[in-house]
């Protein structure tokens, strides 16, 4: 792959706020249409907040540019865009906390890293424990979490009552609230500003993104990726990343890979907007729902996946209901509260909740997929690290061990005691 010294985009600004006023003068598009040329470096398949962060990282870090993003629709309309966008590192494994907290660390600066407002917004975040196996597992998070530097603590009905005075943490709710876990540095951020603010940078500095482009086919001989078939044309290529979370499984297939995901619908639901009354996140595991506040007052909720398999994106009136049930019983005083719309995205689950960043068995094809519920935290992290493995063929340590290879040697990542109410 050949690297080159990659431009920087031009920088919005107070003063050329004040230029483009006087003047009269257009904004020039964030992200640049380019021909499709016949051979990259590099395909991503997938223009959602993986994909366009590795594209991102492999021209900033790498100073690879000869990069094509593939996205059979719009850039982040996969999860990107229907994700509730909440970001946390309080996981349950040393190699999941190490790994999320890295993605907080580029997440807090990367306002100012792609020089885009990406409304980054520390609240706090509480996982409530309504019974003592719960709580049992918020201590262990709580000293794994310590252990690896990441602020996270179990606080008492109390202090939740404290940092939320409009939960019922009082004894007569059929769910008692025993207790929680606590992240400070734990917050949300704006899903579709992250996605473009990637894009932008990408582009800048040379990538091309192709959105209506869809991979149909990927050539495969003597166990390499030679080609990628599109439904505007061939194009030759030695290195291709599968960044396609819900559909990843469709997309290993053109390769002859096989990945051990199956993919559920996850929906989620917004409300008219309000006063701000939450500056926290607050999640149970329990009744399966979670809540936070947009800067613009709306109540954003989301649940766990549907229990089906499925690749269907359409809301459904049982999820409405038993949100609406299970959040009324959390915060009573929102019972007036008006849904405003709802939505269902697509989710790659794997079977320990954890994500598979790596090579395959296929060479130069690579994967960035089993993002679940909980994959957009991860965007700056893994295109940090998946960047770093295409431009180099080595596997970054932080990543080491969600390889594909731990479904079939046993040594799986058990997240599910973290991760398994979607966020
Ligand atoms: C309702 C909901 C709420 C969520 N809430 C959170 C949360 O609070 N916090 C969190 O961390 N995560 C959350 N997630 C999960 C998160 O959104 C996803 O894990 C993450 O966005 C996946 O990003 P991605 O870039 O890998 O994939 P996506 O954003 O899904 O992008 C994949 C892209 O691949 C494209 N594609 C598919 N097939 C092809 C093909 N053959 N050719 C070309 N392009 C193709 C699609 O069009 C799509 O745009 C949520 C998800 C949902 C659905």
């Amino acid at each position: 792959m050949s690297a080159v010294r990659a431009p920087r985009p031009p920088r919005y600004g107070a003063l050329s706020l004040l230029r483009h006023g006087l003047s009269g003068r257009e904004w020039p598009r964030a992200w640049a249409d380019a021909p499709l040329r016949g051979s990259y470096d590099v395909v991503i398949i997938g223009g959602g907040v993986h994909g366009l962060a590795c594209a991102y990282y492999l021209a900033v870090n790498h100073g690879i540019t000869s990069v094509a993003v593939l996205d059979k629709g719009y850039i982040g309309g996969g999860g990107s865009g229907r994700s509730t966008a909440i970001l946390r590192s309080n996981y349950l494994t040393p190699e999941g906390v190490r790994f999320y907290d890295r993605s907080m660390e580029l997440y807090r600066t990367l306002a100012a890293e792609l020089d885009y407002n990406v409304m980054f917004s520390r609240r706090g975040h509480l996982t409530l424990a309504h019974n003592d196996s719960s709580l049992r597992t918020m201590r262990w998070r709580a000293e794994v979490n310590q252990l690896q530097g990441v602020d996270s603590q179990v606080i008492d009905p109390a202090e939740i009552k404290r940092l939320v005075p409009y939960l019922d943490v009082s004894a007569r709710t059929r769910y008692p609230i025993l207790g929680a876990l606590y992240h400070p540095p734990g917050g949300i951020i704006r899903h579709d500003a992250v996605v473009w603010g990637y894009a932008r940078g990408a582009s800048a500095r040379g990538v091309h993104i192709h959105q209506n482009t869809e991979v149909t086919g990927i050539d495969v001989t003597g166990g390499r990726v030679r080609a990628v078939h599109t439904t505007r044309g061939e194009i030759a290529t030695q290195t291709v990343l599968n960044a396609t979370a819900g559909w990843s499984t469709l997309v290993a297939a053109l390769a002859g890979v096989r990945l051990p995901i199956q993919t559920f619908p996850l929906q989620a639901a917004v409300t008219e907007p309000v006063r701000p009354f939450l500056d926290a996140v607050v999640v149970s595991g329990t009744l399966h729902v979670y809540v936070s506040q947009t800067d613009r007052g709306e109540l954003v909720f989301g649940a766990s996946v549907d229990p089906f398999a499925a690749y269907s994106t359409r809301g459904s009136l049982e999820f409405a209901e038993g949100l609406a049930t299970h959040i009324v019983e959390l915060m009573p005083a929102l019972s007036k509260m008006r849904l405003l719309r709802q939505w269902g995205g697509l989710c790659d689950m794997t079977p320990d909740f954890s994500p598979i960043m790596g090579g395959t068995e296929v060479e130069g094809f690579y994967v960035d997929v089993g993002w679940g519920t909980y994959g957009f935290k991860a965007g700056p992290v893994s295109g940090e690290a998946m960047a770093q493995c295409l431009a180099t063929g080595t596997t970054p340590e932080i990543i080491s061990t969600f390889g594909l290879g731990r479904f079939t040697d046993g040594s799986l990542v058990g997240e599910k005691g973290a991760a398994a109410v979607g966020h």
